[in-house]
């Protein structure tokens, strides 16, 4: 079960720059940055109630947030959903017709495990179930 959103991220080009404008935006800083060398990206974390924003920023021209910037400019990547057991829910999705991005889980910024589901299937949203690494 997808429990809530977990957070957002949008697409920067610029997280320096991102930081200072949400921080304008929100009201408040961002409480954490984080690199994801797998990935080739540089996040930051704002907190909102419940939800958080993370602003992902590419660190290398072949990462996917590099060629989503390219193709569609900057905004709105990815919606993350939290789950409880993330193993389970990649085996249903699959079994419900989801074609998953990630075969296996993998390591994500702010202590998850992630798997996307590819968009193509969620009309076009690029999903991401995370769970809170224990
Ligand atoms: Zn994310």
């Amino acid at each position: 079960m997808l429990k809530k959103i977990e957070h957002i991220g949008i697409a920067v080009k610029n997280l320096n720059n991102s930081n200072e404008l949400f921080k304008k935006l929100f009201g408040k800083e961002h409480y954490k940055v984080e690199a994801v060398a797998s990935e080739g990206v540089s996040t930051s974390f704002f907190m909102l109630g419940e939800t958080k924003i993370e602003l992902l920023e590419a660190t290398n021209d072949n990462s996917a947030i590099a060629k989503f910037i390219e193709k569609k400019g900057e905004g709105i990547h990815h919606i993350a959903y939290e789950v409880d057991n993330l193993d389970e829910e990649m085996v249903r999705l699959k079994q419900e017709g989801f074609e998953l991005i990630n075969l296996k889980p993998k390591d994500g910024a702010d202590n998850k495990r992630i798997c996307f589901l590819h968009p193509k299937t969620t009309n076009g949203v690029l999903v991401e179930l995370c769970e809170e690494k224990k």
